[in-house]
């Protein structure tokens, strides 16, 4: 692992607001070494080479701080979270945090477990399911102050499956690229229905990608009809 890449990564968090502890820098490595060596196996990630999973993967993930304090939350969940971005670097950041990470594909779960036990991470739990499966009243509809999402789909689809899952007064953040601003217009009459409303947006760049984290705040309480069957937010957008 080459220093300089290292150093640059620390100055990068630095400037982003975060100091590095040894034991999160610890983590992070480790997380590196069993995100490479799991790829081997299966597919986790297109992204390997040391520098860019630094910046496309942890920096990236952790540019969350530019749009909220999580220091100031107490629950989050991670939607369709792969590999595990941008939970897994974020529950670095914020041991405080409870984190709940859930996908639709085991082996990403059984990955993410390993994961978990190897940092030696607690209050961070993975589930193997569908969002909406799991938006239901009897699972974990409306238990989380924070929902987070990254490259799982456009952004009206996303919003029912992921804006069940917030609390009222909480919020969503997706994580989105360029073209964010037609996705959130074109988004208006999902985050209406739901009970979605764009409080704030931030641009930036990353390793030359344009990102932008919008923070779409849960004002009501969302229908019970929503999400609707596993398939039907992405199939057919509200
Ligand atoms: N968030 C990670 C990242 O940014 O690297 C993974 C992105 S990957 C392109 C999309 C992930 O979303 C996949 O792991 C997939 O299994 C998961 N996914 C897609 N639809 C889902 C759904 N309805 N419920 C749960 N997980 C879903």
């Amino acid at each position: 692992m080459d220093s300089k890449v290292i150093e640059n990564f620390r100055t990068e968090l630095y400037n982003y607001g975060y100091t590095l502890t040894e034991q999160q820098f610890d983590r992070l490595m480790k997380y590196y070494e069993l995100l490479v060596l799991w790829n081997e196996k299966m597919n986790l990630t297109a992204i390997t080479e040391f520098s860019e999973v630094l910046s496309k993967h942890f920096l990236d993930s952790l540019s969350i701080i530019k749009i909220i304090d999580l220091n100031k939350e107490t629950s989050l969940i991670d939607i369709g979270t792969g590999a595990g971005f941008p939970g897994i670097p974020i529950k670095i950041m914020y041991p405080d945090l409870h984190v709940t990470l859930l996908d639709s594909l085991q082996k990403r779960i059984g990955f993410l477990n390993t994961v978990i036990d190897e940092l030696n991470l607690d209050n961070i739990i993975t589930i193997h399911g569908r969002a909406e499966d799991y938006a239901k009243p009897e699972k974990l509809r409306e238990s989380f102050d924070v929902c987070v999402s990254r490259a799982v789909s456009n952004l009206s689809s996303l919003t029912e499956l992921c804006i069940p899952f917030v609390k009222v007064g909480g919020c969503f953040i997706p994580y989105k690229s360029e073209k964010a601003n037609e996705e959130l217009s074109n988004a208006t009459n999902a985050l209406k229905i739901l009970g979605g409303e764009c409080e704030k947006t931030v641009t930036f760049s990353i390793d030359n990608n344009e990102r932008t984290l919008l923070l779409l705040r849960k004002n009501i309480i969302t229908p019970k009809k929503y999400p609707r069957k596993a398939g039907t937010p992405v199939k057919d957008p509200l």
